[in-house]
């Protein structure tokens, strides 16, 4: 079923940019968009320590939010190089990204500390971007649905909220960075998977965006985004490049 809801183009920026590669990046951002009004939701997460100059560039312009790529389990206290998630609230932070493969990867982030994270995000009034996704092994043994479907059981039952509020992204390992995107086909079976996977847990599951990310770019997104069950994108690598972010968010129109 096609969905009428608003796209949702997010720019997870990684460890990547300094003062004046943010500042080019946003003002070129801003003149596309003033030149093109977009017709989808826009956010760039830059890393923690450009929060505050992203918000106040973001602020002189247009209608770009601003989100995270990652917060703490833990409220404050003794938990060195954490960023709560109050802390990103102080920035005016609408979304956070939670669980990306580099993240369970190289931080041994697992199921358990993704749907702590979540419930963080939500009491704080942030929206999860809630990533899964299965690695090559997996695919390459029939295991896709399975690794998937167990990645956001993780986060469906959420104490006093509903996932209706959160973002899920589907990111295949194996099409991160690596220039190799999956199909439309490919991605929008795993969407439809993820879908009635939300539609058996929610009523409201039909206005929870599910993004696509891996390797998507100018040339590939307008066939990804067409697809029934794909709200949009989270975009690395083609994000730091004004006019392939810019032809993105065109082809989410
Ligand atoms: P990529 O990254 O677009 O560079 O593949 C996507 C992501 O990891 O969110």
């Amino acid at each position: 079923m096609s969905s009428n809801k608003r796209k949702l183009i997010a720019g997870n920026w990684k460890m990547n940019g300094s003062l004046a590669f943010n500042e080019a990046l946003v003002t070129g951002i801003h003149e596309g968009l003033a030149r093109a009004i977009p017709q989808c939701d826009v956010a760039v997460c830059p890393p923690a320590p450009y929060l505050q100059q992203v918000r106040s560039l973001l602020e002189q312009g247009g209608a770009v939010e601003l989100g995270a790529q990652d917060l703490s389990m833990h409220d404050s206290g003794a938990y060195t190089g954490e960023v709560s998630a109050a802390m990103l609230r102080d920035f005016a932070v609408r979304y956070v990204i939670v669980g990306h493969s580099e993240r369970r990867s190289y931080h041994g982030e697992t199921d358990t500390h993704v749907a702590i994270k979540v419930q963080k995000a939500l009491a704080a009034g942030l929206t999860p971007i809630v990533c899964v996704g299965e690695t090559l092994a997996q695919r390459e043994a029939g295991l896709t649905e399975v690794a998937v479907k167990q990645q956001l059981a993780a986060v469906i039952h959420l104490n006093g909220h509903c996932i209706s509020e959160i973002v899920v992204a589907y990111e295949p390992v194996w099409a991160i960075g690596t220039g190799r995107t999956a199909s439309p086909e490919q991605a929008q079976e795993v969407h439809a998977v993820l879908r009635a996977q939300l539609r058996a847990a929610s009523e409201r599951a039909d206005r929870i965006r599910i993004l696509y990310g891996g390797s998507m770019n100018a040339a590939n997104a307008a066939a990804l985004l067409a697809q029934p069950d794909i709200d949009g994108g989270l975009i690395g690598g083609a994000s730091l490049k004004v006019p392939d972010f810019l032809s993105i968010i065109a082809a989410a129109g």
